[in-house]
């Protein structure tokens, strides 16, 4: 199906957004919001008249002319086109593989239609191993992805099946009486829980060996459930002690694939188990000598010479496991339709460079790279970089916009971002400037730039991030509310045109 049609059956026409019942409740509505979002959706229109009251916010807004271009140029619908290529259509993104690579052509493709300089930024990163786990049944629910972490010290390049086996936790495994059992099964266990981490591993690697002492075909390690609102990740556990950073040994300990799922996939498997038989088809797959990108896409400024530069972007990978659809696909399609939006805009005094990230996820390693290739001259031109991670969860308790600084302290972006908030209304729900880093405005702001990260979070702290966070339920049925994500490209969009239009 190509989300062009998708995006049409799933729209109606709504010219009055009054008449449509936008409403607080609907954006703050979880799940619900999601699926009105969407409904609401018409193609080739804007969400609502420029002057409406927006959805989650008290009063409406006194726009400026330039805030007018932006708002009335957005067309959610084109972000959801682009949410669906790259969180369905290619799925997790991981950083230096090829399911990254593939969002980076579609990401450039995109801005080239745009008619911008549209260049990739190579750069090496360390090895990924992943595993895929299916179904030969049909039996375990397709609405989540169930892509998982491949140990690095196992099986790869493999794809085994048999019956899924649950001998409940490694480290007081109950094997079947009946030895047979276990011949060619595929063991389910509750990961080593020492809290020792060493420790960890190697009761791990004893309980691996004996699986496959006892003829298991593959050994599929399941989380320790966390505390709400958290929910564990899909992860590449080792069978060896590192500190964490040395590379994998060349010949594997375990021979067969070993496997780390997510919670709600290990929820899944258990449920499905408890009431009737499971065979599992488990494949893993090792990624060498990689190399991640970042795309950047510059659109010149209006003045000759030397002009100032203006950054928006968010990253575009993911963790193992997640489709990314609000983590970061959100911030990814907010970015492409700033740039379509950009396009019906005159000339502006600063430069806009569109840049979207790689490899965020192991360390904020693309924008670290952009931002130390930069000649001191080049990052002396920067009025401020916009950075927008998690931009449209429907989690309903994420009411607050928080405008984080990794110093904590404001700057050109925080304070065009808030005066933007007054504009459209939403005074209210933004948070005052809070010191966090743990994303790509960090890169900027380490090395003396104007950055901060923008993000729809829980009301008390910025640390409240959605159950569906890093895991295989970051969909957009499961975590998307289009409203939020349009009134965060009509925030950053207003915000981006006072910056670079300013003299
Ligand atoms: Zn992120």
């Amino acid at each position: 199906m190509t989300s062009r049609e998708d995006v049409r059956r799933t729209t109606t026409l709504t010219a009055d957004p009054a008449a449509a019942g936008l409403s607080r409740r609907r954006l703050l509505g979880g799940a619900a919001a999601g699926a009105a979002g969407v409904a609401v959706l018409a193609a080739g229109q804007p969400a609502w008249a420029a002057d409406a009251v927006r959805p989650g916010a008290r009063t409406a807004p006194k726009l400026r002319p330039g805030d007018r271009k932006v708002v009335s140029a957005i067309r959610p619908h084109r972000a959801l086109r682009d949410l669906r290529a790259l969180s369905e259509d290619i799925g997790p993104r991981i950083g230096g593989t090829p399911s990254e690579r593939a969002a980076a052509d579609y990401i450039a493709a995109e801005l080239d239609r745009q008619r911008l300089a549209v260049r990739l930024e190579p750069f090496p990163v360390a090895d990924k191993f992943l595993a895929d786990i299916g179904d030969p049944g049909g039996q375990l629910p397709d609405d989540i992805c169930w892509q998982a972490g491949a140990s690095p010290d196992a099986a790869h390049g493999v794809k085994v099946a048999g019956p899924a086996l649950d001998v409940g936790p490694a480290d007081a495994p109950r094997w079947p009486t009946d030895a047979a059992a276990t011949t060619g099964a595929v063991v389910l266990a509750d990961d080593t829980q020492s809290t020792d981490a060493a420790a960890r591993v190697v009761a791990r690697a004893a309980f691996v060996a004996e699986a496959q002492r006892r003829g298991a075909v593959a050994v599929v390690l399941l989380p320790l459930d966390q505390a709400f609102p958290r929910r564990a990740s899909a992860a590449s556990l080792r069978l060896v002690p590192t500190t964490g950073t040395t590379a994998p040994p060349p010949t594997p300990t375990a021979a067969v694939p070993v496997v780390g799922v997510a919670q709600v996939q290990k929820r899944l498997l258990r449920e499905d188990l408890a009431v009737r038989p499971l065979r599992l088809q488990v494949s893993t797959t090792a990624h060498r000598g990689l190399t991640s990108h970042n795309v950047i896409a510059e659109r010149p400024s209006g003045r000759r010479g030397l002009s100032p530069l203006v950054y928006v972007g968010a990253h575009y990978d993911t963790v193992i496991g997640a489709p990314g659809a609000n983590d970061d696909g959100s911030g990814t399609v907010l970015t492409l339709e700033l740039a379509r939006v950009f396009r019906t805009i005159g000339a502006t005094e600063a430069g806009i460079r569109f840049a979207l990230w790689g490899s965020e996820e192991q360390g904020l390693i693309g924008s670290r790279h952009h931002v130390a290739q930069l000649p001191q001259s080049e990052r002396d031109r920067i009025r401020g970089a916009f950075n927008n991670d998690m931009v449209g969860t429907s989690w309903e308790p994420a009411t607050r916009y928080w405008l984080l600084s990794f110093d904590g302290r404001a700057n050109a972006t925080t304070e065009t971002v808030a005066s933007a908030a007054t504009r459209l209304g939403y005074a209210p729900e933004i948070s005052e400037v809070t010191e966090r880093g743990s994303s790509d405005h960090q890169s900027f702001q380490e090395q003396g730039i104007a950055s901060a990260n923008f993000s729809w979070r829980g009301e008390a702290s910025p640390a409240l991030l959605e159950p569906p966070y890093h895991s295989p339920e970051d969909t957009i049925a499961k975590n998307i509310s289009i409203d939020r994500l349009t009134v965060s490209m009509e925030l950053i969009g207003s915000a981006m045109h006072d910056l670079a239009t300013r003299r």
